[in-house]
């Protein structure tokens, strides 16, 4: 059992360009621990913080500052939970602090860069790294997704559904057994066999988390997400498994309302706007005090799920993100009292061991059969059955090697069976008898022979010896063809293996539409390959844009709105690290395909030396040629030394496949959301439309038809409070063919783009669309302006 204090740590998110510093300090020297010194300005102390004091002091673990990178803060935090979850023990990394501190960045990781990657992808990468290094335990490995929002629990990783708001997904609730253990009923565990899996479910959690999100219920914000890797370890041969689980926690936004109307109300009065943090913090304030025996977990989900993380069986870490700009003082500050609490909690983890009931079965009934022929041999009941070949077989290597051993403690151990016994009485026997023979011929090959040879004479003998020398010969030459032909399937099968590996890699390089799309020289084939891309299908963004529901003057818009969007920067710059990797990886394809091809050259010369030698042999037999062969060995080294720089370059191969991955989800996650601010953009485009009709219709050659607004309200998530209808038959010419935007402000800035004339098609529902366009070209080239000027 291990007991320990809750590990805080403090985190700093960067300032942003227009954010102004609020003033503290760190001091990492201070008794092992570092401390963190807020100071409030007097103009803040005035107002809403507790004007007695101005200076604060917290004390953590560990504080990370603004320029504190992911891998140090994984490395530092996550680490060392990890080694214990991997031990058999529970863990729990949670993130607290306000809105926009850094939480989701810390245990996700940011959306643009690799080097972004946070907390959970390298424990997965961490951990399944370990586990492959461990060939003394069998491994299994699960992940569950769930979030709660507003005391309901949903599962993020549930394949079969698409989620479009939180409640499509499927609900997870709370049981508890008599033993008080909490199970989460409908929360599904998804078998994860390598990092690739696993991170493939967690960009399927964060995936359908987004898509669920709307305005309306800023789920992220106010929303726990708890990532949970569950792990299960056995000994083989044992009966006794270890299962731990990692709770990788992003809490909701800890902001809150101070109480209104009085200045001046301690911090710690203000009110929690999540209410389940505000159940968290009453089961810490319980932990903390002395003699208290009922503790609240089960006020809220959130607290019951993490019911072991706090005060019970489990390594719990605590990251609090501070946002530490002037405005956010006093909720950094309340987030640190939050977390001086937390340090005082103590927990106690114990290994959890269980006895697998099948394997002890497996296991009595050999202790049973064990017992039985003790039995039998005591008792003198005995079997009459005889030995068969392979036993015999067996006895003489058992006799040879109990011979051969010079240690005088060595023993002869056959088991309890009398009949194996008296064999081995019979052939030490034998040997004593004839003891030339006991070096080359055993008792069980050579009775037969033994008879005969005792009836021929010494000349039919010689005869023998030789037909059997060169029968051993020919075995000899023949083993060598056989051991050849093997090496060539074996090498086949390995060339089939790593050129699926390089395929798959390049595969993925066809799904991101880059020009160089062929690896001409390269010997690694794409056919065949393992379809990547089939596991980032499991994320629904694709199957919503193959729902492919926008008209061609939507996506018209959605072009220009691409261009212009913040993040199509991040995703050129990734495509660009893309092809660079891309480029990598055909290199090292190709240097891999000659030391390869290399290997197997000296491998034909070795087995070309072999049969060189066993041809020898039959010809003209010698000693030499069953002594050790120079040339041979010289050539074993030069293929050690060929396999080692193979390994080297297999494993950078390997970890530029995974960093390729990653980044390819990074972008698919990106042009989600883009498409999902667009929707979001494109419905207040529409609404706006609709609320100032006069700026449509005024222009006396623009008409808005009844599907104009159908096809808007179909993409908007709002519904039209109002909605103005105009038929066609009230175009007053009835034969309008061109819709035409003029806009005075505009057009002194951009005089060429400010009047645009285009022809309408005729469909009705491509001449909404190049409208709603039309528009939507227009406010991006008026921001423009305001921009430039
Ligand atoms: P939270 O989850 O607490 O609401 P986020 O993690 O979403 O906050 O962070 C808000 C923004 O700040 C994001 O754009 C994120 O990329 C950025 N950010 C947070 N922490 C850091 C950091 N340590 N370094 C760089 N950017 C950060
Ligand atoms: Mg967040």
């Amino acid at each position: 059992m291990v007991k320990e204090t809750i590990r805080v740590y403090a985190r700093v998110k960067p300032l942003g360009r227009r954010q102004q510093a609020g003033s503290y300090s760190v001091d990492d020297e201070e008794d092992l621990l570092s401390s963190l010194e807020i100071t409030v300005p007097r103009d803040l102390a005035d107002g809403f913080v507790n004007n007695k004091r101005e200076t604060y002091k917290f004390k953590f673990q560990k504080i990370f500052d603004q320029e504190a990178k992911q891998d140090v803060v994984f490395d530092s935090i996550a680490k060392p939970v990890a080694e214990c979850v991997l031990a058999g023990y529970n863990g729990t990394i949670f993130a607290y602090g306000q809105t926009g501190s850094g939480k989701t960045f810390t245990i996700t990781g940011g959306a643009e860069r690799y080097s972004d990657r946070g907390i959970i992808p390298r424990t997965l990468s961490y951990i399944f790294d370990q586990l492959q290094k461990d060939s003394s335990k069998v491994y299994t490995t699960h992940v569950s997704y769930l979030e709660i929002y507003n005391e309901c629990g949903y599962d993020l990783l549930d394949p079969r559904h698409e989620a479009s708001r939180l409640e499509d997904l499927p609900k997870v609730t709370i049981m508890e057994d008599s033993d008080q253990n909490i199970h989460l009923k409908n929360l599904s565990l998804q078998q994860a066999t390598n990092e690739e899996e696993a991170l493939n479910l967690l960009f399927l959690g964060d995936t359908n988390r987004m898509i669920a999100e709307t305005p309306m219920n800023q789920a992220s914000s106010r929303s726990h997400c708890i990532f949970t890797v569950h792990i299960s370890s056995k000994e083989p041969g044992s009966a006794t498994i270890r299962r731990s689980k990692l709770h990788l926690v992003d809490l909701a936004g800890s902001e809150r309302v101070a109480k209104t109307g009085v200045g001046g109300h301690l911090l710690t009065e203000a009110k929690y706007i999540n209410l389940s943090l505000h159940y968290l913090e009453q089961v810490i304030i319980a932990l903390a005090e002395k003699n208290r025996s009922h503790i609240p977990y089960r006020n809220s989900m959130m607290t019951s799920v993490l019911r072991d993380s706090l005060g019970g069986n489990c390594m719990t870490a605590m990251i609090a993100t501070l946002s530490i700009d002037k405005r956010n003082i006093d909720e950094s500050i309340s987030t640190c009292r939050f977390a001086q609490r937390v340090a005082l909690i103590k927990n106690e983890a114990v290994l959890n061991e269980e006895i697998d009931p099948r394997l002890m079965i497996v296991q009595l009934k050999k202790e049973i059969q064990d017992l039985k022929d003790e039995l039998e041999l005591v008792t003198g009941k005995q079997r009459t059955s005889e030995l068969s070949q392979e036993e015999l077989l067996q006895l003489d290597e058992l006799i040879e090697t109990f011979l051969k051993d010079n240690d005088p403690d060595s023993t002869l151990d056959v088991g309890a069976d009398m009949r194996k016994i008296k064999y081995c009485f019979i052939h030490m026997k034998q040997l004593m008898n004839h003891p030339t023979t006991s070096d080359k011929k055993l008792l069980s090959r050579n009775i037969s022979e033994e008879e005969d040879t005792n009836k021929e004479s010494g000349e039919e003998l010689e005869k023998l010896k030789d037909l059997l020398q060169q029968r051993d010969n020919e075995i000899n030459i023949l083993v060598n063809m056989l051991k050849k032909e093997k090496k060539k399937a074996q090498d086949a099968l390995f060339q089939l293996n790593a050129s699926s590996a390089c395929s798959t890699v390049l595969e993925q390089s066809l799904s991101i539409n880059l020009e160089d799309r062929q690896s001409p020289s390269s010997c690694f084939s794409l056919k065949g390959a393992k379809d990547f891309s089939s596991s980032v299908h499991r994320l629904p963004f694709l199957s919503r844009q193959t729902g492919g529901k926008m008209s061609l003057g939507c996506q018209e818009a959605f072009e220009v709105f691409k261009r212009d969007h913040a993040d199509s920067i991040t995703i050129e710059d990734n495509k660009q690290l893309l092809k660079q990797r891309f480029a990598e990886v055909k290199c090292l394809g190709e240097k891999l395909n000659k030391v390869r091809s290399k290997i197997n050259c000296l491998k034909g010369e070795i087995t070309q030396r072999h049969i060189q030698r066993a041809a020898l042999a039959v010809s003209s037999p010698s000693e030499e040629l069953n002594m050790f062969d120079p040339v041979e060995e010289k050539l074993r080294m030069q293929i050690e030394e060929e396999k080692k720089s193979y390994k080297t370059m297999f494993n950078r191969f390997k970890g530029l496949k995974v960093e390729i991955e990653h980044l390819q989800l990074l972008m698919e996650k990106v042009k989600m959301k883009m498409q999902k601010d667009f929707e979001v953009w494109w419905s207040e485009e529409a609404k706006s439309l609709q609320e100032k009709p006069e700026m449509v219709t005024s222009a006396n050659t623009v008409t808005v038809y009844p599907q104009f607004i159908k096809s808007l309200q179909h993409l908007s998530t709002n519904s039209f409070s109002e909605i103005t209808r105009v038929s066609p038959n009230e175009d007053p010419a009835g034969k309008n063919n061109s819709i035409t935007f003029s806009n005075p402000t505009l057009k002194a800035r951009t005089p060429q783009s400010s009047s645009t004339s285009i022809p309408l098609t005729g469909d009705s529902q491509a001449d909404a669309d190049i409208l709603a366009f039309m528009k939507a070209r227009q406010r991006i080239l008026q921001r423009k302006g305001l921009e430039n000027k």
